[in-house]
């Protein structure tokens, strides 16, 4: 039995894995599980899947959880729950689904306890991916990616002789997101409803808005540069729209190999939950000619101007992509509780955001925390002027 903690239990992803591992509950099961503040989905799934502890972040919430919970896991709450109960020894498999910059510190608590580490959470890796690849190479701990790219490059690379020279390039697949083909006049209308109905998947709000913005496409780029240590020029991106092929390696012969499968996130987390081994299905089969074609464009990184300028934050490297993130996360933040006034405005916050800081080589972990709020700062400046 694989004992698996898993941090943001309430969201897509995390209601997802627990799709996987009620179809697998003689392999896996939730010792942990984790949220902010949905207590009443926590109650539900912890009565379902009887964790041996409960964390929540969010103090009021955690105090309201304890007035009726009659469970016997321990519960653990306020913002360094997380930090804790990665470390327990009823652990195996850490799964990072929270959102944002909060995965950090746990996910690095989590490589210094040894855990196997499943990641999800991608805002981690852009921010602090350096330090966290180097922190899992010291721990020789294994980082399964779960994001469905990644997911899709660390297969394609399960059959990689055994040289890193013979990788060329990796080719993220981008569902070019719903307003693919438009202006930047036409984004600067659209809704905060529209933006949040994604073509083919079923998401947590910010990752939906970022889909929309292709800043996710931007923090993929700069992800899998990290996972798998390549510089800006050897990860490229390609719009497919009907989003079967999840990603592609490049090898020196030219030759290019592609994981395929329906949009369904359950395989990736799947995938992570039983490698070295395949599971069985837990998705839909493919059916290539009901998919009917599958087309490719190239990204248009003039109007989706934070696609670019994660390239930049990449190329320029320390502080910076961290700095980038944290702008996002907040002006995101702000146009989904509606206090930004258009759609644009959040291209318009990151973008000049950014250009207002310069990048700090070789940054600490403490380095990389105090970028971060000192972005989130300048963005809320901006916000109030
Ligand atoms: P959701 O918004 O659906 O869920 C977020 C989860 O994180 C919830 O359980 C939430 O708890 C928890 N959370 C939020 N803030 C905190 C906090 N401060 N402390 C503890 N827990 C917190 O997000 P998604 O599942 O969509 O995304 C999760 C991560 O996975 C993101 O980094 C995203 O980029 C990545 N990802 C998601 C994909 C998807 O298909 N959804 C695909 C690929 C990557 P609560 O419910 O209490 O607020
Ligand atoms: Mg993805």
């Amino acid at each position: 039995m694989k004992e698996i903690a898993l941090l943001g239990s309430t969201g897509s992803i995390g209601t997802q894995t627990m799709d996987v591992i009620r179809l697998h509950s003689d392999l896996f099961h939730a010792s942990v599980i984790a949220a902010h503040k949905s207590i009443d989905k926590l109650r539900e799934q912890a009565a379902e899947f009887h964790p041996h502890a409960i964390a929540i972040t969010d103090e009021d919430a955690g105090k309201k959880f304890l007035e009726t919970y009659d469970g016997d896991a321990d519960v653990l709450i306020g913002e360094a729950a997380l930090s804790e109960v990665v470390k327990r020894d009823d652990v195996d498999l850490v799964l990072v689904a929270v959102v944002g910059i909060t995965g950090l510190l746990p996910t690095l608590e989590a490589i210094r306890a040894g855990k196997e580490l499943a990641l999800a959470n991608k805002e981690t890796l852009v921010a602090a991916g350096e330090i966290v690849m180097n922190s899992a190479r010291e721990r020789r701990v294994r980082i399964l990616p779960v994001d469905s790219e990644h997911c899709a490059v660390f297969q394609c690379l399960q059959t990689r002789a055994a040289e890193e020279r013979e990788l060329r390039s990796v080719i993220l697949t981008a569902s070019g997101g719903p307003f693919r083909g438009y202006t930047r006049e036409m984004l600067s209308r659209v809704t905060r409803e529209q933006a949040l109905r994604h073509p083919t998947w079923k998401m947590g709000p910010k990752i939906t808005v970022d889909c929309a913005t292709l800043m996710n496409k931007g923090l993929e780029v700069i992800e899998a540069a990290r996972l798998y240590d390549l510089d800006a020029d050897r990860v490229r991106v390609v719009v497919h729209p009907e989003s079967i092929i999840h990603s592609m390696v490049e090898y020196t012969d030219n030759a290019v190999l592609a994981q395929l499968a329906v949009p369904d996130m359950r395989s990736c987390i799947s995938y992570a939950l039983h490698y070295p081994h395949r599971g069985d299905a837990v998705i839909e089969r493919l059916d290539l000619t009901s998919a009917g074609s599958l087309s490719f464009f190239k990204p248009d990184t003039e109007t989706f101007s934070l696609l670019a300028l994660a390239y930049d934050a990449l190329r320029v490297g320390g502080t910076m992509p961290a700095i980038l993130n944290a702008a996002n996360e907040c002006a995101v933040g702000h146009f989904l509780r509606g206090e930004v006034g258009s759609f644009t405005d959040i291209f318009d916050l990151v973008g000049e955001t950014v250009a207002e800081f310069s990048s700090s080589p070789n940054p600490s972990i403490d380095d990389i925390i105090s970028a971060d709020h000192e972005a989130r700062r300048a963005v809320e400046r901006r916000l109030s002027l």
